[in-house]
């Protein structure tokens, strides 16, 4: 059955579908950047709340920016802006639900002014964006906006047509400001941390280099709210939409797949309201701070600890590490022991409950996420993640030779070569310089971590080093698996 208004309904009891009347939404939302991750978070709290009759007039018309949005605009122009949301549970179970909160999509390119007129709508109270972490055009050498951005550029020429998620949204803050119009909230729900805060800085930095006087109202009248959000979703894949169709008979250009774990911390900022999102257990609070470091800390640096010891021991794939107790015991150590001491107080969560989800959420054999993935990047990554967490304990005298080993961990990944003597392809934006330096380590077991500005002034700190160097030592000589077992005989 393709999947349309009219045919929903027809679809067999094992899928559930909107119960709602869909004709009688309207659009409070737009949103920039509809990809696999709105469609199962904020797409999917939205449709839990018209479920029950709620948020009725907060439905979301989607707005794409990128040429490769051409299809999703097809995909749900076809469907009436419905899509099926697969669960993948790690007993193998299939939960599909056809999502209706999705009521329109513009392609900005093929109309920017009905684009910029629909945000100006004063029944549009958000505009929410979900662009990637790129998609802020953050300089990363000074953190600022970047104003050598070529679209940027053209975007801040007068009388240009706008292309970039900057300039529509500062058009329609204009239109609203002219008009009398209440601005709308600016909800960044991007994997970054103070996303609201960074949002802020680079829409007012845009709207700045285009119209100080529009800049300073922006600064004092849109608020930006930050938000911690969580689910594990992979790009959709042809056998993704085999299974729909095969399965539940559901001919759907572009489901969408993911874990059945969600999570959305958001701060409570809103300009002209917001949908009722506690009700479906979004977490609203003032303070969003202590939920990041309770994510990036826990969840982020344990991606962390199980990427290079399971790529190391021969694991490619996340829950097959996972499922080995021997690493489900490193994992759950390094947050019990030296991540949770570093978290201040995070309401409204059981914290051993969380880090068991996480050890049971890696370990999910659907989800089929890999150790490559986490193995990339790694510079923006330990010093972002476990370093913070190195330093506070120190600091607080506290353990850090679990989070040393992780660092040995990825000295000795950076090596390029795995136990079999296999080469390792390593992918940072780093890597040759990387490879270079953990290469000599054979002669100065510490100069990976003589790197300052990776490191900070962790190479002085015996405590640190001490453990870091036998965790070292250890790789070379007995390999990731016998390393982990002594750590775990000597300390779990
Ligand atoms: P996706 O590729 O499916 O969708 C990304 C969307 O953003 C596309 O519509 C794309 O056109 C748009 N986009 C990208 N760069 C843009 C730009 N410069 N200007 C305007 N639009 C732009 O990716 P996704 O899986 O939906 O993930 C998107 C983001 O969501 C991630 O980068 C991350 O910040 C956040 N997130 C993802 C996950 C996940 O597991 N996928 C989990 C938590 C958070």
């Amino acid at each position: 059955t393709l999947l349309k208004d009219e045919t929903v309904h027809d679809l067999g009891e094992s899928v559930a579908v909107p119960g709602y009347d869909r004709s009688a939404l309207t659009t409070g939302i737009v949103h920039i950047g509809v990809g696999g991750f709105h469609r199962a978070h904020q797409a999917m709290y939205l449709d839990l709340l018209m479920r029950e009759g709620k948020a009725l007039d907060w439905a979301i018309c989607g707005l794409g920016l990128l040429p490769r949005d051409v299809r999703m605009r097809d995909a749900l122009k076809a469907q009436d802006g419905l899509y099926t949301l697969v669960l993948k549970h790690a007993d193998g179970t299939i939960e599909p639900t056809v999502i209706g909160s999705i009521i329109d999509y513009l392609y900005g390119p093929d109309d920017p002014e009905a684009a910029i007129e629909k945000m100006a709508d004063p029944q549009v109270r958000i505009v929410s964006l979900t662009v990637t972490e790129g998609g802020y055009n953050v300089n990363p050498v000074t953190g600022e906006f970047d104003l050598r951005n070529e679209q940027v550029r053209a975007d801040l020429a007068d009388g240009a047509v706008p292309t970039t998620s900057f300039a529509y949204v500062t058009e329609a803050l204009r239109r609203r400001r002219d008009r009398g119009v209440t601005p709308f909230t600016v909800m960044s729900c991007d994997n970054i941390q103070g996303n609201g805060e960074v949002a802020h800085k680079m829409f007012v930095a845009f709207a700045r280099a285009k119209d100080a006087e529009l800049a300073d109202w922006i600064e004092s009248n849109v608020p930006f709210p930050n938000s911690m959000v969580d689910r594990i979703t992979p790009v959709t894949t042809d056998d993704d939409r085999a299974l729909v169709a095969e399965r539940f008979g559901i001919e759907d250009a572009w489901p969408v797949v993911c874990e059945p774990f969600a999570q959305w911390v958001l701060e409570e900022k809103f300009a002209d309201g917001r949908p009722p999102y506690e009700e479906v257990g979004v977490q609203v609070v003032e303070d969003v701070m202590p939920y990041e470091l309770m994510k990036l800390r826990l969840l982020n640096a344990s991606h962390q600890a199980v990427a290079y010891f399971g790529y190391l021991a021969g694991y490619r794939l996340v829950h097959d590490a996972c499922q080995d107790p021997l690493f489900a015991r490193f994992l759950l150590a390094y947050m019990d022991r030296e991540g949770t001491p570093t978290l201040r107080p995070v309401p409204g969560v059981d914290l051993t409950e969380y880090k068991h989800t996480l050890i049971e959420r890696f370990s999910n054999p659907n989800v089929r996420d890999t150790l490559a993935r986490l193995c990339a990047e790694s510079s923006d990554r330990i010093p972002k993640w476990l370093v913070p967490v190195i330093r506070e304990n120190l600091a607080a005298g506290g353990e850090v030779r679990l989070s040393a080993a992780i660092v040995a961990s990825w000295a000795r990944y950076a090596e390029g070569v795995d136990e079999a003597g296999e080469p390792i392809e390593v992918v940072d934006r780093l890597a040759e310089q990387l490879t270079a330096v953990a290469r000599t380590q054979d002669r100065d077991d510490l100069a990976f971590i003589r790197d300052r500005d990776l490191f900070g002034d962790l190479v002085d700190d015996e405590r640190f080093v001490g453990p870091y160097r036998s965790a070292l030592a250890s790789l070379h000589r007995d390999g990731a698996r016998v390393t982990l077992e002594n750590l775990d005989d000597a300390e779990l």
